[in-house]
């Protein structure tokens, strides 16, 4: 017997399973019509140029970590950049209460550590700032270069606390009470530079809360696509949610006109200047 080893011509391809990050599961829970301007009609409108300026440099200092991390010279990176200077000098004065696992010097790492988990038919994607591991435990790192929240209960809910170590545990013999999330905030504003760290220590009841979570929000992504395919767009949020105060679609979703916009940015140019945690893009290398 003939085994085929690729699909016949005379067969649809199936469609490779969606490749999902916690960025996309951010906009996808905060709104699902942002999701498929943004993920799935790539309709993203152009950031501000403060807002790419800061995510140039957000770029530039997760290279510049990547960098020192593996051993190699950083000094002309920063000697030019006031601004990388002081997040890098923010994280050396850090750097060995970071790079370790408790009392443990023996440890592994890698910096932009990536990995994939196939889960209910789409391809959940994530990629560790650093992963740092010995015989008994985890540590997910991630840098952040803009201030720390206020409001601790946005990083608890993000996506990417919740997704980070839920692929870990389902990737590796780590068990999620062994596994933690570690944010640090090397921005301080006005202040002297200041690492300030967030953890979240993962355990087991959160990460059967994430399964079922994930399992859900999927579930009603593929109810979504379903629908799409056949011509009705993704779900908004009502029309009172604050979700829509500061969406670079409003006007395309009908929920401010364009002369209230342009009323609104003149009042206040923080309401586009300054992204919502969930609309800050992952930085990739
Ligand atoms: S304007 Fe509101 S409904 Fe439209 S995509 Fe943005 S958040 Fe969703």
């Amino acid at each position: 017997m003939i085994k085929t080893l690729y699909p016949s011509p005379l067969t649809p391809h199936p469609s490779p399973p969606l490749r999902l990050s916690q960025s996309q599961l951010n906009r996808l829970a905060a709104c699902p019509r942002k999701f498929q301007h943004t993920d799935l009609e790539q309709l993203a409108a152009p950031s501000e140029p403060d807002q790419q300026e800061r995510q140039t440099q957000g770029t530039r200092f997760h290279l510049l970590m990547q960098q020192w991390l593996l051993g190699l010279p950083v000094e002309a990176l920063v000697q030019e950049d006031p601004q990388l200077q002081s997040w890098f000098d923010a994280f050396i004065a850090v750097a060995p209460k970071i790079l370790t696992l408790g009392d443990d010097r023996t440890i592994w790492g890698q910096s932009e550590h990536s990995r994939t988990l196939a889960f209910e038919g789409y391809l959940l994607t994530v990629v560790y700032d650093l992963l740092l591991a010995n015989g008994q435990q985890a540590q997910i790192l991630d840098w952040k270069t803009y201030p720390r929240p206020q409001n601790p209960r946005y990083l608890l809910q993000n996506w990417q606390t919740r997704l980070y170590p839920f692929v870990l545990a389902e990737t590796s013999d780590y068990d999620p009470d062994h596994i933690a999330m570690i944010y640090w905030f090397f921005e301080s504003g006005e202040q002297a530079p200041e690492a300030r760290r967030f953890s979240n220590a993962y355990d087991r009841s959160q990460h059967e809360q994430t399964r079922k979570d994930l399992t859900h929000l999927l579930a009603q992504l593929t109810g979504w696509l379903e629908h799409y395919q056949s011509g009705e767009p993704f779900p908004q949020v009502p029309v009172e949610s604050k979700e829509c105060d500061r969406c670079s679609f409003a006007i395309r979703c009908d929920r401010v006109t364009l002369q209230d916009h342009v009323s609104q940015t003149q009042s206040d140019p923080a309401n586009v200047s300054l992204p919502k945690l969930a609309d800050i893009q992952e930085v990739s290398l």
